[in-house]
């Protein structure tokens, strides 16, 4: 009855998508229908409090539109390097006022919104929460989001809970090796053959840079400068069947897949749901990445986890995400 209640009185979360370009807000209720939504530039404020000024200044007419602050039970933020122990972005590379630092955000934006409860994670695991209130694993107490972008991110769910760990920022499976030793791609952590090196969309233009240059097989990829292929013309050139194309999603399925298949040994997940731009891809990532871990993961597993793509729509996913952290303090 009390849930009830709350609901009724305080129908809707705020959630910030907090990114290293734009930061969107929207408002949202329990069914995941956006109700208002608004965005800032995250860059060009000096400090952390300009920028919470410039959000809150934004925020207040589309607070107004459901009723005021009254109406509203929580704020949820996804951001990079976001802890959800301590309501704090940590050290973000992208974030100008918060790449040297420690900054209390969710405090920050509590104060300014008359002590409303905010609650802060990181992006791939807001995706994840948002997946499990609104998408494709609703109703899933077990599985693992990976977010295939311009990064590797993940986001694991076990037994009902999102996993944090000891220090608030589980789940980095993009940082598991794949390639030992020297020869080990050099990844944005600083350290060497990192599954992100190889399977974000990055790692797959750099797959097809190299493939390109160990071979003179015939490519459509040959019309572009190096420089200038992305996993977009990579996907192109694979829908049309160039072979070696072809090649670089069936180098990138077959290393996530065995990826996934260790993941299992740990947490025996129900489903992994893919999210981001390089699962536009579709069976020529899927099919290989079914197959490697078919081959790789161990016999008491096998044929038990789902392999699934997202059901949130790109465009809002990211602000579902937060304010599903909302819903979930
Ligand atoms: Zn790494």
């Amino acid at each position: 009855m009390a849930v009830v209640e709350t609901e009724l009185q305080k129908p809707y979360v705020i959630g910030l998508d907090l990114g290293g370009t734009n930061s969107v807000f929207g408002i949202v209720d329990a069914r995941g229908d956006i109700k208002a939504t608004t965005a800032i530039k995250t860059q060009g404020y000096k400090t952390v409090e300009e920028y919470v000024d410039a959000c809150v200044a934004a925020l207040q007419p589309i607070i107004d539109t459901v009723g005021g602050i009254e109406k509203i039970k929580a704020m949820g933020i996804g951001a990079p390097n976001g802890n959800f122990y301590t309501g704090a972005i940590e050290y973000a590379p992208n974030l100008p006022w918060a790449h040297d630092c420690v900054v209390p955000l969710a405090k920050m934006f509590s104060e300014r919104l008359k002590d409303l409860p905010v609650a802060l994670t990181n992006d791939a695991n807001a995706a994840a929460l948002g997946e499990m209130t609104y998408g494709a694993a609703r109703g899933m107490k077990n599985f693992i989001e990976i977010t295939l972008g311009t990064g590797v991110g993940s986001g694991i769910v076990i037994n009902g809970q999102m996993v944090y760990g000891s220090d608030g920022f589980a789940g980095e499976l993009g940082h598991v090796t794949m390639v030992r030793g020297e020869e080990g791609r050099v990844c944005g952590c600083g350290r060497k053959g990192c599954l992100e090196a190889y399977c974000s969309a990055t790692g797959v233009a750099r797959t097809a840079r190299q493939f390109l240059q160990d071979s003179s097989e015939e490519s459509l990829l040959r019309q572009y400068k190096p420089k200038d292929i992305t996993s977009l013309e990579v996907s192109l050139a694979a829908a049309k069947g160039d072979k070696l194309a072809k090649r670089v999603y069936d180098f990138t399925g077959k290393m996530l897949g065995e990826a996934c298949a260790d993941f299992t040994t740990f947490c025996s997940p129900e489903a992994y749901v893919f999210f981001g731009g390089l699962t536009k891809a579709g069976d020529l990532l899927m099919k290989p990445l079914i197959e490697a871990y078919n081959n790789h993961v161990m016999p008491i597993f096998k044929g038990k986890a789902k392999f699934l793509v997202s059901t949130l729509d790109g465009s809002s996913a990211a602000v579902l995400g937060a304010s599903a952290v909302g819903w979930d303090m």
